[in-house]
């Protein structure tokens, strides 16, 4: 190996961890800077009487990525923490006392979609057949390339494999062309939400969400999401990686097109290479003087942003029965909220969310005979964000929550805590507000995502939700081992 380089490591997601890690583990000195006061970026922790609250993910899905990470260290997720499979993975309500459970087990699987739509078992076999030759091609031949160019992709054996992953065909027709029950058709379609975009601008590729949904399943960790960032921090650490909290990047200095050092509120920080994990769009619009910009603000204002959200951590001093760990509240029309979202941004007015109630599988969340409650309304990014409509709408989720499960709750709230565009705005230096990223349309997939590379500083590069290959903590986990690997190659090509 070269003589060790020192690499910054601007904020502490799940994208600068893992690039962290596997640059630590190469021999160099890593330091990551990090804002707030706890690492994980948008998978922090929130404590509060008893309570402990994961602020951002919930969902841990594609369990093949966190393996294959700490693989890499000669590791495994269970050193670190304990898996559950959930099963149910989760449940749909669509109105009071009408709903369905998605079953770990695939025979169940099957009897569920021939109960909904006779002479649909056979159809779901073929639908996640495909969706399963993707999500393995994507995995071993797409999701690991920087993208800097459409050239990379330019490989006859991967020409004829991209003919196979429908690349141009939309899900919305996707799906509707394999089932004709609306429900089955949500159940498909839910997937996309964690893209950040409608399935009808999400390409049909991504049908291979289906597979990590309804083979790979949903897990949890026990102790929450925060485990696995405990995990990764461990990790890097014992790499030799040093974390500083508190630390906020102010400026990155660049000289005859190289970045120098780093400028931040508690002092300089010179550095052979920047790795920036912060939001993409503060660190190209805020941190760098404008000649070394990646994009101008009209491109960043032209993206697809994926939807921000409106959340409620809230504690109950009483358990509820009757509800899943997963529950989507499906019992409003989802054209007319992703409208609101997309195509006209406002508040919505019949809203779709989601409930998690990780006490239900984890007692260590909730003080005994309690219930731990999250929330989640997503909403489109930038609007405006008050006090006052916070409140409306805490209102009417409760209202909607108490009707459909038949469930009071509103007397039994102890601790109260809620969180929108404002929040990920100040605390995550989020553009618009949003909450995970960009949305993966067809134009905002693989190449066309902001580069993983400055243009025109070559120690400089960007890695988590905003480039490639996208949101999502496996993304983004996936995203960091990318830019390590790209940055290595640049630390090389300064030796030879
Ligand atoms: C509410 C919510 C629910 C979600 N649900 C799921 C889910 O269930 N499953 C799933 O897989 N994904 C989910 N996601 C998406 C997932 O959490 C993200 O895609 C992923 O965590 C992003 O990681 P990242 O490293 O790219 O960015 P981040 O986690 O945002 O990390 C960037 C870090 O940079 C820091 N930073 C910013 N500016 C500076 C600066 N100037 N100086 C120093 N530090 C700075 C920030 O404080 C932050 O810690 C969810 C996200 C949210 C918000």
């Amino acid at each position: 190996m070269q003589s060790p380089k020192h690499i910054m490591i601007i904020g502490s997601g799940f994208a600068g961890l893992s690039a962290a890690c596997v640059l630590a583990k190469e021999g160099h000195k890593v330091i990551i800077l990090e804002k707030n006061g706890q690492p994980g970026g948008r998978a922090r922790i929130w404590q509060q009487d008893g309570f402990a609250f994961d602020m951002g993910p919930s969902w841990y899905w594609m369990p093949d990525v966190f393996e294959n990470f700490f693989a890499l260290f000669g590791k495994k997720p269970s050193d670190y923490y304990e898996l559950k499979r959930l099963d149910p993975a989760y449940r749909i309500y669509f109105e009071k006392d009408d709903f369905l459970e998605v079953p770990g087990a695939r025979s169940e699987l099957a009897q569920l979609f021939e109960r909904i739509e006779p002479g649909s078992s056979g159809k779901l076999d073929e639908f996640l057949k495909q969706a399963e030759y993707k999500y393995r091609v994507s995995m071993s031949d797409y999701v690991f390339r920087p993208s800097h160019s459409i050239t990379e992709f330019i490989d006859l054996n991967l020409i004829k494999k991209s003919l196979k992953m429908q690349l141009l065909g939309n899900m919305r027709s996707h799906v509707n062309h394999y089932f004709k029950n609306p429900r089955l058709r949500q159940l498909l379609e839910f997937p996309v939400l964690f893209l950040g975009a409608t399935p009808q601008n999400t390409p049909a590729m991504y049908s291979l969400m289906n597979y990590a949904d309804l083979v790979l399943g949903t897990w949890y960790p026990m102790g929450g999401m925060q485990q696995v960032v405990k995990a990764m921090v461990s990790l890097a650490e014992s790499l030799g990686v040093e974390i500083r909290t508190d630390t906020e990047v102010v400026k990155i200095e660049v000289d005859q097109n190289k970045a120098t050092q780093v400028k931040t509120n508690k002092g300089d920080i010179k550095a052979d290479m920047i790795i920036a994990g912060a939001d993409y769009a503060h660190v190209d619009q805020q941190l760098l003087d404008k000649p070394y910009r990646n994009y101008t603000a009209k491109y960043w204002d032209k993206r697809t942003m994926s939807p921000s959200g409106l959340l409620f951590y809230i504690g109950l001093n009483k358990r509820v029965p009757g509800i899943q760990h997963h529950n989507l509240f499906f019992d409003a029309d989802f054209e007319q909220h992703a409208k609101q979202i997309y195509t006209s941004p406002q508040w919505p007015e019949h809203p779709l969310f989601y409930v998690c109630c990780p006490s239900k599988t984890d007692d260590s969340v909730a003080p005994e005979g309690c219930e731990n409650l999250f929330f989640l309304m997503p909403i489109a990014p930038g609007l405006e964000d008050t006090e006052t409509i916070r409140q409306k709408y805490f209102e009417l989720l409760l209202s909607r929550f108490e009707s459909i499960t038949g469930q009071n709750i509103r007397n039994n709230i102890v601790v109260n805590r809620s969180y929108a565009v404002n929040d990920f705005k100040d605390d995550y230096h989020s553009f618009k507000g949003n909450a995970y990223g960009l949305a993966n349309t067809l134009n905002q997939t693989a190449f066309f995502k902001p580069a993983m590379r400055n243009k025109q500083v070559r120690n400089l590069l960007y890695t988590g939700q905003l480039t490639v290959p996208g949101p999502g903590v496996p993304p983004a986990i996936i995203s960091g081992q990318i830019a390590a690997s790209e940055a290595a190659k640049y630390l090389n090509s300064l030796i030879n």
